[in-house]
């Protein structure tokens, strides 16, 4: 059965349209089984292959926003070291400070 040029796969649904995002095909979009890799493995290419130019080029903008995403989550690692050394010391300074009050508050009594 087809539905402006969707069809229904083995399983009886209603094809997904999916993006590959291997190297060879990266970005490059196709329909597949709703039920993944679990069903009848319905394939078909919906876009042209990419030609060598646009395949190196999403592959490159591809590995750079892995480097950004590697960037993010060592800079987060830091950061969390940071801030809980920024909340011990926080908490020492309030002690600190109540001590303090409770000393003045003692001494103007
Ligand atoms: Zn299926």
């Amino acid at each position: 059965m087809e539905r402006g040029g969707i069809q229904k796969c083995d399983c009886g649904e209603w094809v997904v349209q999916r993006v590959a995002w291997t190297e060879l095909n990266a970005g490059r979009r196709f329909f597949g089984c709703v039920n993944g890799r679990n069903g009848c493995n319905y394939f078909r290419w919906f876009d042209p292959p990419v030609c060598d130019n646009a395949r190196g080029i999403i592959c490159g903008l591809l590995r750079r926003i892995k480097e950004h995403e590697n960037e993010i989550e060592r800079l987060k690692a830091v950061h969390k070291n940071e801030l809980q050394v920024l909340k011990r010391r926080s908490k020492w300074f309030k002690s600190v400070v109540f001590v303090v009050v409770f000393i003045f508050a003692y001494l103007m009594l």
